[in-house]
């Protein structure tokens, strides 16, 4: 089935995106060999365990919503050792919580936040193109703060880490409130009935799914395995470093191992590299090519990547004893620490067969969702702490979090400073490098994979799949697809779209806004080309004035009321 070879395409990068376009490409017969610069696949959604024997680490844990169309496509075509696939990894939903509030989000906000929320995500579900592009230019914060309550605001804003994986800094209006209409979507997941082995469940509020083990012992491991099977050749440890092009064309990558560089040669080229990474190809690209187009594309990436990394530093604890947790499938966002911490217990979610590391009973996962906010036992961000003051400053801030603590009080009688006794094992992403850890420096902590984010700053920059060069195609969560929000289903979505642009196939499977929402998008457009306000705003203008024509020939034929 998998015999019959169209063509050669060299696959750079092996996260999502790469092994979406590799697995693409492989289907229909091509011969694909993906480049990989780390020792392993996944990219920054990879999870790892330093020896076999070591309890499991992630850059972050990990959710999957109901718009994941191509993400759970492909996972329903990865077969497992079990004889199932990989779709069947994933949890039944998990139930968010905030620890105000006893847990409940819209109940800390009032009639007039949900009133003010509401005409702002119908404005930006009926936006035209333009506006759009103008939405995704306009600070969340700018535009929402003013318009809500400060109560509201900051529980809302505090979801914007947890949930979207944005900055309340540099988060964008557009990108913070299409994730939340993408849920809506016509052919989105939410409402459908699914079965899994304890029985039938359906998708029926904003909550997502997250594996029953780490990351890439439930995806990544049966994907390659998958893909190598299917013929398709991983190279590790072997990054590309620069593009060689000739008339708008690539005719040869060159490619760096440990000790060596050598040349790649394909029919096709996919950069399905981070957008720091692809930064970094181009400029060594230029520095000895003069290509316009190379030099258009580095220019493009300079901007893309222009606000740096966002900083989310996550962490595991693990106790010698199991605790019980606040509530089933639940993580908790700590809305009033100052790191914005979220928590969740790995293990329950875990099958139980998953090792969690040495004497592990229990596996806590959290993440300081913000980086620039000080912590009230060093007065220091994130990014200024040592590794040491980290791992105190969040036990610290986990401690004093009322809500928090009323919360593990009420399902196991004890609060956070009380398990402290039983923690035996605090961790954090193995790639993150502290302040202290590099000698003679006194900036920020850094990784080797840093995050991208979308900001205000991104959408007018970010690439298309195809380039002006006829054989180089653009793959990731960064590039432009209809899930617009950096995110694995983008990256998955934006891999299909590679594979798509070489095959000549039709495999992506959209966020379609549906005829309602175009409908008004193109009336929107005219708007805004009118310098007018938001097409929803007319329809409430208009809205309003008919029931007040209405009103007024009620009281004129009818008469006031009489007493
Ligand atoms: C902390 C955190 C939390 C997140 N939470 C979620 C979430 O809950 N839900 C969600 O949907 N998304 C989440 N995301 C986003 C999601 O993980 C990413 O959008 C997605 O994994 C990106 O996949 P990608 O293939 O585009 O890029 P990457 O995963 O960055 O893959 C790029 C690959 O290219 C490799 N590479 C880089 N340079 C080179 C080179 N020169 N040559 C060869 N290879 C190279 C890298 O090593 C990497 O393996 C999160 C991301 C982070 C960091």
């Amino acid at each position: 089935m998998y015999q019959k070879k169209q063509g050669s395409v060299a696959v750079f990068g092996s996260g999502i995106s790469g092994l979406s376009a590799a697995h693409e490409l492989a289907e229909k017969g091509y011969e694909v060999s993906v480049y990989e610069k780390l020792p392993e696949p996944g990219g920054v959604a990879r999870s790892y365990r330093q020896t076999p024997s070591s309890a499991p680490s992630e850059y972050s844990w990990r959710g999957y919503g109901p718009f994941y169309h191509n993400t759970f496509n492909l996972m329903k075509r990865i077969p497992t050792d079990n004889g199932r696939t990989v779709y069947d990894n994933l949890s039944r939903p998990i139930n968010f919580a905030f620890t105000k509030n006893k847990g409940k989000f819209i109940g800390e906000l009032q009639w007039s936040d949900r009133i003010a929320l509401a005409i702002i995500i119908a404005r930006v579900a009926a936006a035209g193109d333009e506006r759009t592009a103008y939405y995704a230019s306009v600070n969340a914060t700018d535009y929402m703060k003013p318009r809500m309550s400060q109560r509201g605001w900051k529980q809302f804003e505090s979801t914007f880490g947890p949930w979207t994986g944005l900055s309340p800094k540099r988060a964008s209006l557009y990108h913070v409130i299409f994730f939340i209409i993408i849920h809506f979507l016509p052919n989105s997941q939410l409402f459908l009935k699914h079965r899994d082995r304890d029985g039938e469940w359906k998708v029926d509020t904003l909550d997502w799914s997250v594996f029953n083990k780490p990351t890439s012992e439930a995806w990544f491991d049966p994907w390659v395995k998958h893909l190598e099977n299917m013929g398709v050749k991983f190279y590790f440890n072997q990054g590309l470093h620069s593009i060689q092009t000739n008339n708008n064309k690539v005719y040869s990558t060159i490619v760096n191992t440990d000790d060596h560089q050598y040349p790649v040669k394909a029919d096709h080229y996919v950069m399905a590299i981070s957008p720091f990474g692809m930064r970094d190809v181009l400029e060594e690209s230029i520095s000895s090519n003069n290509s316009h187009s190379l030099i258009k594309m580095a220019n493009q990436f300079e901007n893309l990547t222009q606000d740096g990394p966002h900083i989310q530093v996550s962490f595991q604890i693990g106790f010698d004893k199991q605790f019980s947790w606040p509530g089933e499938r639940q993580p908790v966002i700590i809305s009033d620490s100052e790191f914005n911490i979220t928590m969740y217990r790995q293990d329950e979610l875990w099958d139980s067969d998953i090792y969690l590391g040495p004497d592990i009973k229990s596996l806590w996962s959290g993440t300081a969702c913000v980086s620039y906010i000080p912590g009230s036992l060093f007065g220091k961000p994130v990014v200024k702490l040592t590794k040491v003051q980290f791992k105190e400053e969040i036990l610290h801030q986990l401690s004093k979090d009322v809500g928090f603590n009323d919360l593990l009080r009420e399902k196991m009688g004890k609060s956070f400073s009380q398990l402290l006794p039983n923690m035996i094992h605090f961790d954090v992403w193995k790639n993150w490098q502290f302040t202290n850890d590099r000698v003679g420096t006194n900036d920020s902590i850094t990784i080797i994979e840093p995050k991208y984010v979308d900001s205000t700053n991104t959408r007018p920059h970010q690439p298309h799949t195809a380039t002006p060069i006829s054989n180089l195609w653009m793959a990731g969560g960064h590039t432009r697809t209809s899930t617009d929000i950096w995110s694995m289903e983008a990256a998955a979505e934006s891999g299909r779209r590679a594979a798509d642009m070489i095959t000549g196939g039709n495999s992506v499977i959209i966020q379609d806004k549906g005829i309602v929402l175009k409908s008004l998008g193109t009336v929107d457009d005219v708007l805004y080309s009118m310098g007018m306000p938001n097409v929803v705003d007319i329809l409430l203008i208009f809205i309003v004035l008919v029931c007040l024509i209405i009103s007024l020939y009620w009281y004129y034929t009818r008469g006031p009321p009489k007493s």
